[in-house]
């Protein structure tokens, strides 16, 4: 018997109909003998509405009564699953974030979890009741109501696990597993079957969008086992079929790399002829994280005459702001500014390159015999990332899934 926190998405709960189909899931788990904790997105496309209406009447809008809007999405879900779970005969009450209470920092629209009630959700558990939770949501010290951000849901989740020492947390979505390159674009892309929280992060971070990046963090830092798999699939959690994020040490088999992510929302902005002294960077970054932009991957070139290149790259929703920087703010000066959306950012993952040699050869071998530019490069102990043009964004992550032996098997064995 285990101790279990299943958490179902915005699609998983679209409707009625798929919200008794979850609720026939989680009473398989339930006869099976397993404690239950459920936390529930809003019905898709509900959030998305509930924002609008803030922003129609003003976009300059008090974010804690934003959070007071958005919040409700959730707790309409968590009152309906607790209904369709006690029409099937199982005892459920639904749990809101003040009730439990998930306590979080006065941060309203993106606010942190400090800590979780426990001590009653536990006595309700060992009574055989299933505990329903809206995602996204808790509580501020000023006693008002707050939400995670977008996609918080997660870490509601993943957070209610840690504080309880569930066995496992299942996360529910609308597809079956972490794959090793987005399947719409690489068909030979297979499920992962087991991969680190480190990896995850990156893969998280890097756009493959299933997890909220905080809930991998809280993932890793309380090493609660996580779970991505379908709700539309038959099998429930306990089948273990989905992508386990487990720590480095349970993944027995390990591959160099395990996926490769892919993102086109970057732009690339070069910086011709910056004058070449100390504290040049500083004066060309400290601006641009002063007015909130996130660079991402830098290089500077080799200077000639007293003057060098500096090329970068930042959210393409960025550019604009980051532009009129480079105007009106940088403390050094330069010839002028050369900008490139067109770009698509490619990295290979996988905790196996601390260990192995020859993987980023690999990646520029392979983008060399395609005669894909490359135009910058990063890595870190478990990524190694470069930045080219969109136009060779299939081409390139075909072949690299190729060149790193990914194609058409389970890239991590159990
Ligand atoms: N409903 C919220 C959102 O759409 C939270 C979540 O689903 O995780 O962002
Ligand atoms: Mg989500």
């Amino acid at each position: 018997m285990a101790l279990l926190v299943l958490k179902f998405g915005g699609t998983s709960v679209s409707d009625i109909e798929r919200i008794e189909c979850v609720a026939d899931k989680i009473v398989r788990e339930t006869h099976a003998g397993h404690k239950v904790v459920v936390v529930v997105s809003a019905m898709s496309g509900i959030t998305d509405r509930l924002v609008g209406y803030c922003l129609e009447i003003n976009e300059l809008h008090d974010v804690s009564e934003y959070d007071t809007v958005v919040s409700a999405g959730e707790q309409i879900t968590s009152g309906l699953m607790a209904i369709a779970l006690q029409k099937r005969g199982v005892k459920a009450r639904s749990w809101l974030g003040w009730q439990i209470p998930i306590k979080t920092n006065n941060v309203y629209g993106k606010a942190r979890i400090k800590s979780i009630g426990i001590e009653e959700l536990h006595k309700h558990l060992d009574d055989g009741e299933v505990a329903v939770v809206p995602g996204f949501q808790g509580i501020t010290e000023e006693s008002r109501i707050s939400t995670l951000g977008r996609g918080g849901s997660d870490t509601s989740a993943v957070a209610l696990a840690a504080a309880l020492g569930a066995d496992r947390c299942d996360i529910y979505t609308d597809v079956n597993g972490v794959y090793t390159a987005d399947p719409r674009i690489v068909p030979e892309a297979s499920k992962i079957s087991r991969i680190s929280y480190e990896e995850m992060l990156e893969l998280a971070s890097l756009g493959s969008k299933v997890l909220q990046t905080r809930s991998v963090e809280m993932g890793a830092k309380s090493g609660v086992a996580i779970q991505v798999l379908s709700s539309f699939d038959d099998e429930v959690g306990s089948a273990l079929k989905g992508t386990l994020v487990v720590t480095e040490e349970e993944i027995v088999e390990q591959v160099i790399v395990t996926g490769i992510a892919h993102r086109q929302d970057e732009a690339k902005v070069t910086v011709i002829g910056v004058e070449d002294r100390p504290s040049v960077a500083a004066g060309l970054f400290g601006p641009l994280a002063k007015a909130a932009v996130n660079v991402d991957m830098i290089v500077q070139n080799i200077s000639a005459d007293g003057r060098t290149d500096m090329t970068f790259t930042i959210n393409k929703t960025d550019l604009a702001r980051a532009i009129k920087v480079l105007e009106e703010d940088v403390e050094c000066s330069y010839d002028k500014v050369i900008t490139r959306e067109n770009v698509c950012k490619i990295s290979v993952v996988g905790i196996g390159m601390q260990s192995h040699a020859g993987v980023a050869n690999t990646m520029f071998n392979t983008l060399g015999e395609k005669g894909i530019n490359i135009h910058v490069i990063s890595t870190s102990e478990i990524k190694i990332s470069v930045l080219i043009d969109s136009d060779y964004t299939e081409l390139a992550l075909r072949s690299l899934h190729t060149a790193y032996g990914l194609d058409c098997q389970e890239s991590n064995p159990e």
